[in-house]
Formats: C-alpha cells, structure tokens, sequence
C-alpha cells in the first residue's frame, strides 16, 4: 500500500485487518453511560462468530509481525483499553478458550487506581502484579499514557512524560519493552503520533474504522455493548472495503 504522497509526507500506510476496541467485560449491571462495558457472554459469542468466519484474535503486535510478512489473512486484532481489573476475571477466561490473544492498553500511572480521568462509575484498574499477571499469561502489554489525557495539543513535555514516560514506568513493570501505545479518547495530532515513534514504539491505534492510517495511527473499530453478529460483519466487511477504496 506504498504510495507517493505517504512516503513524501514521511508517513507509510499500513494496510492491517480490523482492530476491535473493547474496554471493560463485566456481567455487571450497574449504569454503564459511556458505553465501555460488554458482557463475557457477549465476548464469547463475538469471539465463536469469528471462530466461525475463520479469524483468530490476535495481540496488535502479533497481527503486525503477520501483517510485515505478508501473512495477516486470517486474523483480527483484539484490544482492550485503560486496563480495568475486569479483564482477568471475564475477558482472560473467554479469550484462552478460544485460543486468542489481545493487547491490554494500561494507563501507567494509575496502576492500582480507577478510572479518575472520567466522570464515573468508577472502575478498578489493575496494579503492578496484576499487569504482569496479564502479560505472564501470553497477552501482550501497551502504555495508554500516565493519566489518560487529551493528547492533541498538547505540549512537548507533556507528549515525553505521557507517551515516554509511562514507556518506561511499564518496561520497569513488566522487565520487557513494550511495543504498544493507544491514544486516549483516540485523539492525536502530528506532534503526538511523532512522539510516540520517537519515544521507541513500534505503532500507536486511534479509534475509528473509517481509513487506514500509519504505523503510528491504526485505525481501531468500538465494539458497543449491544453489537450482535450482524454488526461484527458489517464492522469487518465496511473495513475491508475502505482499505480497498485506498
Ligand atoms: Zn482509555
């Protein structure tokens, strides 16, 4: 997908499957209003419908790797973001059954914390033994920030403390790089998506499934809370067809 005006603007497109965005996997019934929630059953049978179209979730990393080598056919990523303590009790369990992996994008200086950066409910989020728990068990690690801020517009000491930053917080957590970074609110500029290739990721995942960015901007499809079968197919069939249109 090289094309003349990518490369001119110092940017390649990366021609990658569909991203799924989930946050928190919780029978809970308490008021979900910012829609993050899906039930573990429903994870379930989102991951059985693609089982039965022939995908396998995989980490952002590991469809990257397929995706340079020519060999992504066949695989979906998996993300879930902000790292509630939900996902090892709900979402670990669903994703080993059937065979898949994810990329947990934790907010590294709120190890421990709650969803502060938002107006409630609020959720817990995971500490230090828990993300290595995550990682310990097969799934992939990326830094979504210090603090969950608005990164578009923000300054240079801002984007080295939130994208570097907590690059570091978590290599120190996890004794491993991490290759992973998702914008908060899925919002970033130039400046933002260059920090995060300055500060040695290997790719950053935005929100939206309308056009396929960089390395540094992939595009990621949200999962609602109610979204059945049909909706997954038309979420993968709409991606497909934009990446085609380019
Ligand atoms: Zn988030």
């Amino acid at each position: 997908m090289l094309d003349n005006s990518a490369i001119s603007a110092g940017r390649v497109r990366t021609a990658t499957p569909p991203v799924f965005m989930y946050h928190s996997i919780s029978p809970s019934t308490r008021p979900d209003p910012h829609r993050l929630r899906v039930s573990p059953a429903r994870l379930d049978r989102h991951l059985r419908l693609l089982r039965r179209l022939g995908l396998r979730g995989v980490s952002l990393s590991e469809l990257l790797r397929a995706a340079d080598r020519g060999a992504a056919r066949g695989l979906i990523g998996l993300t879930f973001d902000d790292g509630y303590t939900d996902y090892l009790e709900h979402a670990l369990p669903v994703l080993q059954r059937h065979g898949m992996t994810s990329t947990l994008y934790v907010v590294a200086g709120r190890l421990g914390g709650s969803n502060e950066w938002d107006d409630g409910p609020r959720l817990g989020l995971m500490d230090a033994d828990q993300v290595r728990a995550v990682a310990a068990a097969g799934q992939e690690v990326g830094s979504h920030t210090m603090t969950h801020p608005h990164l578009a517009g923000a300054g240079a000491g801002t984007l080295a403390a939130e994208i570097g930053g907590s690059r570091e917080v978590l290599a120190d957590v996890l004794q491993a790089e991490v290759a992973g970074f998702c914008y908060p609110y899925g919002e970033f500029d130039d400046a933002a998506a260059d920090a995060v290739r300055a500060a040695g990721y290997d790719h950053g995942c935005v929100i939206g499934d309308y056009d396929p960015g960089d390395r540094f901007t992939l595009p990621r499809c949200y999962i609602s809370p109610r979204d059945t079968a049909a909706h997954l197919i038309a979420r993968i069939a709409r991606h497909s067809v934009r990446l085609r249109l380019h």
